[in-house]
Parts: C-alpha cells; structure tokens; sequence
C-alpha cells in the first residue's frame, strides 16, 4: 500500500514537471527573418522568409508569416539561412594526435579513461555543432561506451551538442581493427573495449544484444579488418538482429572481397572507400547502399596524405558521383590539427568533394538530405519545414556558390534554442543543473 502510494506521488509529480517544461517552451516563440533560405532538396535559394519557432519546433515557414506580438525577432536578413549539416561518420570520444601515441590509437586506452575521453566526446560536440554539424553518426572507438553517455548528456539536456547517432563498440572477428599480442588478447586488455569480439553466430547475436542494451543507435561492424573478416551470411546475421529493434548496419570495409560481401548482404552503409571500386559502386547504387566515404583531404597539418592517395580518394568519389551511388558527407576527422576545433577540421573535407568537381548543390544535398536519411532522422529534423526540430544554421554567404561560406556560420538554433548568434557561442540555455528533459532518455 505505502509502495503503491509513493509510486502514485512520483508519478504525479513526473507528469507534472513534464508538463511544466513542454509549457515553459510552448510559450517561446521565435522569429527569425531570413534574408535567403536554402532548400537543398530544390537547390535553390528563397528570399525574405519568415521561419517561425514555437517551443522546440517550427511552427510555419514562409514570406508572409505573422509574426505574433510576443515573439522573439531574430533578424538574419542579411544571411542565408539552411538547415543544420549532418557528418555521417565521427568519433567523437577519439582524437588522433601526433603526439604522443603517433597516431597509433592503441595508446589512447592506455592514457586516457573513458570517462575522460566522454569529456572529450562532450567538447568536441560543442566545436562541431559551434560550425553548423545539428547531427553526428559517432560510429565508434568510445572506450566503455562514453558515445552513450554523450548522447545520454545531450538527450536529458545537461550540454548542447549535436543529435548524436552513436554504434557502441565496434563488432569484428577477434581482434578488432587492432593486432593485439597474445597476452593483450588472452587477458582481453588494451584493445578491449575498443572493439568488441564476435567470431561465431552466437557471438554475433550476443554483440549486437550488448550495444543494443549500451545505448546504441546504429550498429558499427568491421567487415574485413582481419583476414578472417564476415562472410555475406554473416553480415545478415547482424543485419537481421539489428532489425529486430530497427537498427541499421554500418560496415568498414577497406577490401574488394568484403566490399562485395557487404553489399550482397544489402547492408545499410558502407565507411571507407578503399574497398570500392567501379563495380561495387554501380552495385551500391543498384542497391541504394550509402557510401560513407571518409574521404580525407591532403590538408590536414600532421596527418600527411600522399598525393597518389590523394588522387585515389578523388577518383573514387568521382566515380561513385557519377555511378549515382547515394553520397554522406563523412569525415571519420578524429583527427587533431592545431588550431582547428573539431568542427573546422570536419569542414575541410570540403576539398576533397570540390577537387572530385561535385556541384555545390550536391555537396549540400549530401551535407543535410542525405546525412537525415542515413541517420535516420528524416522524418523529425533536417528540413526548415513545419513540425520539424528547429534545427538551423547561418551562413553569410550564398553556399550554392560558395561552399567555403559554410566555413564561418554566424548562427546555430538546436531544438529551437539558439547556441550561436553572430558568430559567437551563448550555450547558456543549453545547461541545467539537472535532467531537465527526464532522467529516463536513456
Ligand atoms: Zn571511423
């Protein structure tokens, strides 16, 4: 009975500091007078819109809008407004350094905790979303699962930070994508948990069972790390499992064996483009399998790429344009370049798509259209359309003819809160000393 009643009290009371905060932000509502608005869908550009914000939400869009009385005016009439950028492929809690494990990453478990690199994950969210990125698929090499807790942190309202689709731990044949000595393996140290083991059927059910139940969103398998890698009926397996609580695969693939492999079992996405050549991409294609091509640029101060790699990574992309295979903009920038944050190092990846000569409005449809669907997010944030997330950002330049614009965004709204106005971060509403979306968005 004093169970019962105590139950009944606290529901009482969570319902009604649910209600209390959906109130709070029905009753914020936001004008922003955009000077351009760019669809990606159309490629074109807009002008004199009047997007109007209620609560986390857009309520209408339009160049003839009433503005109500108590609204908030924000005045972006001399830039282009867009919709939040997505990169399909990060890892936030990860930054490959020079200094001290020479870019060899074993040595991050080593130095730093998971906690530590979760305080990471949070700092470097706030540099990518500070340049435009609403949206981050963080697919991997968290330690003990600091993505969960990133996403967790941003989802119950503790920081601002990008919508964070994360994978858990990476799932492959022992090993991972390291080479651990005998003793590493046997003890099941350093390189674990980096990467999670699953060499047979039963431990590849039991895999994808453990990062469901550890929060992730997306599941992350390496397909051909080792010799030994997945064959096609393999990958079903995990295609199949996932589905059962409608989760998507991503694949890293960097052969042409398990290229092939991974596409005959329709896997959803496929990271990297060492794997691909002409013919995996027309089959991609065929299948409408996302290509997140990590494609590095040569201009990252210390981490030098040769220029045949260089040329490698172009033609691929190029070619995978050309063959219609469906495109992400995905960085895979863990990398640290001084002087850059997180985000300025994920934008120039910008070259690489402009040296394999994709037209802007492609480039921009990869960056937002394209980062919603293969995260996901499609139905519920992306577009600058009524009943959407208000997630936007501003340039001030037009980007269908200047991506580099895209280089110095001036405004960020996440969930209809503005964490960057005039180029200037002011996240002081994103953080509460509390879960003030509830401690139950796990
Ligand atoms: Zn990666």
């Amino acid at each position: 009975m004093r169970r019962h009643h105590l139950l009944i009290v606290l529901a009482v009371v969570l319902a009604a500091s649910t209600l209390d905060a959906q109130q709070a932000a029905s009753t914020q509502v936001t004008a922003i007078r955009a000077g351009r608005l760019l669809d990606p869908e159309a490629g074109r550009i807009l002008t004199n819109q009047i997007i109007l914000v209620e609560g986390t939400r857009i309520r209408d869009v339009g160049p003839n809008v009433q503005i109500p009385t108590n609204a908030q005016v924000i005045d972006l009439s001399r830039m282009t407004v867009m919709p939040g950028l997505v990169d399909a492929h990060n890892h936030l809690a990860l930054t490959y350094k020079p200094e001290p494990e020479s870019n060899i990453y074993y040595y991050t478990y080593v130095a730093d905790s998971t906690a530590l690199r979760a305080i990471q994950a949070a700092s470097n969210g706030i540099q990518m979303l500070a340049s435009g990125f609403t949206i981050v698929r963080d697919m991997g090499n968290n330690g003990n699962y600091a993505d969960t807790a990133l996403r967790q942190a941003i989802e119950q309202g503790w920081i601002p930070g990008p919508t964070i689709i994360n994978s858990g731990l990476i799932i492959g044949g022992m090993g991972g994508q390291f080479s651990p000595t005998p003793e590493m393996a046997k003890q099941h140290n350093i390189v674990y948990p980096e990467y999670l083991d699953a060499d047979t059927n039963d431990e590849i059910v039991k895999a994808v069972r453990q990062n469901v139940l550890f929060g992730a969103r997306v599941i992350k398998i390496c397909v051909d790390c080792k010799p030994y890698g997945y064959t096609a009926d393999e990958i079903r397996l995990f295609i199949r499992e996932a589905a059962k609580v409608g989760m998507k695969v991503e694949g890293h693939v960097q052969t042409l064996n398990g290229a092939r492999n991974a596409i005959e079992a329709g896997i959803w996405s496929i990271a990297h483009s060492t794997g691909l050549n002409e013919e995996m991409h027309t089959l991609m294609a065929q299948k409408g399998i996302w290509r997140a091509g990590t494609d590095t640029p040569d201009n990252l101060a210390g981490h030098p790429v040769s220029p045949q790699a260089y040329q490698r990574t172009v033609n691929s992309l190029k070619d995978a344009y050309a063959k219609k295979v469906p495109l992400t903009f995905s960085t895979d920038a863990d990398y640290y370049v001084a002087g850059k944050t997180r985000g300025e190092v994920c934008l120039e990846f910008l070259k690489t798509w402009k040296d394999a000569g994709i037209p802007n409005a492609d480039v921009l449809r990869a960056m937002t259209i394209n980062g919603y669907k293969v995260s996901e997010t499609d139905k519920t944030r992306g577009p600058i359309k009524a009943g959407f997330f208000a997630d936007l950002i501003a340039v001030p330049g037009n980007p269908l003819e200047d991506l580099d614009t895209l280089k110095s965004v001036q405004f960020v709204m996440k969930d209809g809160m503005v964490f960057k106005k005039d180029g200037v971060m002011t996240p002081a509403g994103f953080f509460h000393g509390g879960p003030v979306n509830g401690w139950r968005i796990r």
